[in-house]
C-alpha cells in the first residue's frame, strides 16, 4: 500500500475513535499532577502503555548524572521534594529496521490550579462542554499526551510496520525547567532523529524557545525605630533603585531586542519578546521599624541571538552600576543569586527536511499553512535541539492555560493526532 493510503487509514481511524481520545484527555486530566507530584499519573500511562503491549519503563532521574552536564540547574520542585518517587515513562514501538527513529514526548506535570475560587469547573473535572474539555492541564498538555498515545495506537491497530522506532516518554517537571524529566532522558535514552513535542502551539509550527533564568537580589539596610528613622537605612527605598535600574534595562533590552518569529505569530509580542518580570517583592515587619532587608525574585526571559553569560552580565552590571552611585549601596552592594531555571534558547533550522515535512502534514490536515512560533518562553523542545536533533512542539488549541477554566479544544486535539501519525508514517517509513 502506498504511504498516502496508510495516512488516510490512521487519519480515518483516529476520527473514528475519538471516544477513546477524549476518554483518556479525561482519564489524565483527572489525576491531580501538579509538578513534584506526579507518580499516580506516570502509574496510569505506564498501564495504558502496557495495555499497547509495550514495554514501559520508568526512570527516575539521577542526580549524579545530571549534575554533570551544563544545562543542569536544581529546579525549584526539586529543592521542595527531591527526585523520589518522581519517574519518568519510556516505551519504544521498535521499528523493523533501516528507518528513522522518532521521539514523541511530553510533560505529564501541571501548574498549580490555585486560586480556585476563579473556577467554575472544577479543575480536576474533564467536563466537556461542546468541543471544549476543561481543567487544570488539559490544554498544558494532556490533550497533547492522548494525541501522541493515539497516534502510536493508530499505527499498531493497523498493523502498520514502520521501519524506524518510535520512542515514547511522558516526562517530569517541566513547569520547573524539565531538568530531571526532558533532560535526564536525553542524558540517558537512545539518541532520535527527530522529535515532537505536542505541548499546544494552536496548530502553529514550535521552532524555537526563549531562554529563561531566575534571579534574587538582596538588600540590606539598618534597623531603627521610625521616630528617628535617619538613624536606620531603608532597605526598600535602597531596593527601588534596583527595582528601577532593572525597570531602565528592561525597557532598553525591549527596545533593542526583536525575533520576528514570535511577532509574526502574535504581533501584540512586537517589542516585548524579552522581558525582565518582578515576580516577589517582600521586606518590612511593620510601620514602626525601618526595615533591614529587601528580597526581590525576577525572571528574566528573551528569545534566541544572547547566551546566558552575556545576559547575567547585563544584569549585573546595570546592579553594580547604580550601586556604584549610592554611597549605601556602594559601601554594602546588593547580592545577586541566580537559581532555579537557567535554561538557554533554542532556534531550529528551518529549512531542515524534517520542519518541511510537518509544515506539509499539517497544512494536509488542518488545510492551512503553519505559522512558525516560539521563542518566549522555556520549552523542553530545546533539549533535543541543543543536541541538533530536530525537534518541532505542534499542538492543540487550547485557552487559558495556567490560568482559571483552562480548556482544550477537542477537534484540535483530534487533528493533532492525525498529524503527528501522518508524520509518523513518512519520517519513520514503511
Ligand atoms: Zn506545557
Amino acid at each position: 500500500m502506498t504511504s498516502d493510503k496508510l495516512k488516510n487509514l490512521v487519519r480515518n481511524w483516529i476520527r473514528e475513535n475519538e471516544d477513546q481520545l477524549v476518554k483518556l484527555i479525561q482519564s489524565l486530566v483527572k489525576i491531580p499532577s501538579v509538578s513534584g507530584d506526579e507518580f499516580k499519573i506516570q502509574d496510569f500511562v505506564y498501564k495504558v502503555l502496557k495495555d499497547m503491549k509495550l514495554k514501559p519503563e520508568m526512570m527516575n532521574p539521577d542526580l549524579e548524572v545530571l549534575q554533570k552536564d551544563v544545562d543542569y540547574f536544581e529546579t525549584t520542585s526539586y529543592s521542595r521534594v527531591g527526585y523520589e518517587n518522581r519517574p519518568n515513562v519510556v516505551a519504544t514501538l521498535e521499528g523493523s529496521g533501516g528507518g528513522k527513529s522518532m521521539c514523541l514526548t511530553g510533560h505529564v506535570d501541571v501548574v498549580s490550579p490555585e486560586p480556585l475560587e476563579d473556577w467554575t469547573r472544577n479543575p480536576w473535572g474533564g467536563e466537556v462542554d461542546g468541543d471544549h474539555l476543561y481543567g487544570r492541564g488539559s490544554g498544558d498538555m494532556k490533550a497533547g499526551i492522548a494525541a501522541m498515545l493515539i497516534a502510536v495506537k493508530s499505527v499498531q491497530e493497523l498493523d502498520i510496520q514502520l521501519k524506524g522506532d518510535i520512542q515514547i516518554e511522558t516526562t517530569i517537571e517541566e513547569e520547573d525547567g524539565g531538568v530531571g524529566g526532558n533532560l535526564f532522558l536525553r542524558l540517558v535514552r537512545p539518541r532520535v532523529d527527530a522529535a515532537i513535542n505536542p505541548e499546544p502551539t494552536y496548530h502553529n509550527l514550535g521552532v524555537a524557545s526563549g531562554g529563561v533564568m531566575y534571579f534574587r537580589v538582596v538588600v540590606k539596610g539598618v534597623p531603627a525605630h521610625a521616630a528617628t528613622a535617619h538613624f536606620g537605612v531603608n532597605a526598600i527605598e535602597k531596593m527601588m533603585l534596583v527595582v528601577k535600574a532593572l525597570q531602565d534595562l528592561n525597557v532598553k533590552r525591549q527596545e533593542s531586542t526583536s525575533f520576528s518569529i514570535v511577532e509574526e505569530a502574535d504581533p501584540r509580542m512586537k517589542g516585548h519578546v524579552t522581558t525582565i518580570n518582578m515576580g516577589t517583592i517582600s521586606s518590612g515587619d511593620w510601620p514602626s521599624t525601618v526595615p533591614a532587608k529587601a528580597v526581590l525574585v525576577t525572571r528574566i526571559g528573551w528569545p534566541p541571538g544572547e547566551t546566558r553569560e552575556e545576559v547575567q552580565k547585563q544584569v549585573e552590571d546595570t546592579i553594580a552600576t547604580i550601586a556604584k552611585n549610592d554611597k549605601w549601596l556602594a559601601e554594602n552592594p546588593p547580592v545577586i543569586e541566580w537559581f532555579g531555571w537557567y535554561a538557554r534558547p533554542h532556534l531550529l533550522d528551518l529549512e531542515s527536511p524534517f520542519v518541511k515535512l510537518m509544515k506539509k502534514n499539517i497544512f494536509d490536515v488542518i488545510g492551512s499553512e503553519p505559522k512558525f512560533t516560539g521563542g518566549s518562553a522555556g520549552l523542553d523542545t530545546r533539549f533535543f535541539a541543543h543536541r541538533n536533533i530536530p525537534a518541532v512542539t505542534f499542538g492543540p488549541y487550547t485557552e487559558r492555560i495556567h490560568s482559571f477554566d483552562e480548556f482544550v479544544s477537542i477537534e484540535s486535539t483530534v487533528k493533532t493526532a492525525e498529524t503527528i501519525a501522518t508524520t509518523l508514517i513518512d519520517w519513520c517509513g514503511v
